[in-house]
C-alpha cells in the first residue's frame, strides 16, 4: 500500500517523543530497514500481527503498508496520539492498546496463527519471549516470532549446545522451535543508539516431542542452569525425580548443563515428566 506520511523525525518532535531510558526507547527511523524487519515473516496481506511497542509508529508503518492488520501496546501513553495519526490513515487495520504487555493476554491481542513481530523495549524482551515460548497449547496461538534484541541475547536464543551462549534461553527456544538471527542490526540504526549491536530474531513453531510438557522441561533447565558451573548430579538434587530420571537416560551424571543436546534435554525431561506424572500421552 502506497500512503503519503509525515517523516518520523517530524513526528517524535511534533509529539516530543524524546527517548526514555526506562521505558528501553531506542527507536528506528530508517524506512528501508523497517522494511526489511517486516518482510522476515513473509506475505503479510490481512495477516493479524502484534507489535509490542510501536512508540513513534515507525516500525507499525512497515507492517500496515505491507497489508498486516495491526494490533500494538504500548506503555507510554505520550506515543498513543502520534500512533491515532497510522489509526485515521489505515482505517480499520490498526488497533492501538495502551498498556504493559507483560500484563496483557495473548489471546486479547492476536488471534490464532497471527505473528508477532517486535522491537522489543530491552528490559522486558526476555520475559516476553519466555511468555511466548512456554505457552501450554501447542502449537501456540502465533505463527512466528520476529524479534529485535541485544546481540548477546539473540546470540543465546540461536545458541548451539556446548558453546558459551548454550543456556535456558536456547533449550526453550530450541526444543519445538526454530530459531535464527534473521537480520544483524548496528547500533547506529537506531535513535539514540545503544551501547550494544543488535539482531532480529525469527522463530518459528515445530512439533512438540512426545511425552514432555513444558512445565517439565521448564523445571529440568531450571534447574540445570541455576547452577551452570556444577555437573548434572549437583545441580539437579534439589529438584525430586531429577537424578532418577537421569539415570534412566544413561547421560552421564559428571557432565555440565551446556554439553547437553537439545535431544538429551528432552530425553531428560520425559524421563522426568513420566516419573512425575505430568505427562500421560504424547500429547502437550
Ligand atoms: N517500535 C519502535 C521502533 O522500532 O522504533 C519503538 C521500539 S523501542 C525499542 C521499545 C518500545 O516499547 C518503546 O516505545 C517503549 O515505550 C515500549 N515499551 C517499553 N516497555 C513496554 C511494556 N512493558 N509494554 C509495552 N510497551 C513497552
Amino acid at each position: 500500500m502506497i500512503v503519503d506520511l509525515p517523516p518520523l523525525r517530524e513526528v517524535i518532535a511534533r509529539y516530543g517523543l524524546k527517548a526514555e531510558k526506562s521505558l528501553g526507547q531506542n527507536f528506528l527511523l530508517d524506512g528501508q530497514l523497517l522494511d526489511r524487519i517486516a518482510a522476515i515473516p513473509g506475505d503479510l496481506r490481512d495477516k493479524p500481527v502484534y507489535e509490542v511497542g510501536p512508540g513513534p509508529g515507525g516500525l507499525t508503518r512497515a507492517l500496515l503498508k505491507a497489508g498486516a492488520l495491526v494490533t500494538v501496546v504500548e506503555r507510554d501513553r505520550r506515543c498513543i496520539p502520534a500512533l491515532r495519526e497510522l489509526e485515521a490513515i489505515f482505517s480499520g487495520r490498526l488497533r492501538i492498546v495502551e498498556g504493559d504487555a507483560l500484563a496483557v493476554p495473548l489471546a486479547d491481542v492476536l488471534p490464532e496463527g497471527g505473528a508477532i513481530i517486535s522491537n522489543l523495549p530491552y528490559n522486558v524482551g526476555s520475559a516476553l519471549l519466555v511468555q511466548w515460548l512456554t505457552e501450554r497449547n501447542w502449537p501456540p496461538r502465533w505463527s512466528s516470532l520476529t524479534l529485535m534484541f541485544q546481540r548477546e541475547v539473540a546470540d543465546r536464543i540461536v545458541a548451539e549446545a556446548g558453546t558459551d551462549a548454550f543456556g535456558r534461553l536456547s533449550v526453550l527456544a530450541q526444543w519445538r522451535c526454530h530459531a535464527r538471527i534473521a537480520l544483524p542490526v548496528h547500533r547506529s540504526a537506531f535513535t539514540p543508539p545503544p551501547k550494544v549491536m543488535s539482531a532480529v530474531v525469527h522463530v518459528t513453531p515445530s512439533n512438540q516431542p512426545d511425552g514432555v510438557d513444558i512445565k517439565g522441561l521448564e523445571a529440568i533447565t531450571a534447574a540445570a542452569f541455576g547452577q551452570r558451573r556444577k555437573m548434572l548430579r549437583q545441580s539437579l538434587k534439589p529438584l525430586p525425580h531429577a537424578l532418577v530420571a537421569l539415570e534412566a537416560t544413561g547421560i552421564a551424571p559428571d557432565r555440565r548443563p551446556e554439553t547437553l543436546s537439545i535431544d538429551e534435554f528432552i530425553a531428560l525431561a520425559r524421563a522426568y515428566c513420566c516419573l512425575t506424572g505430568s505427562v500421560t500421552t504424547g500429547l502437550g
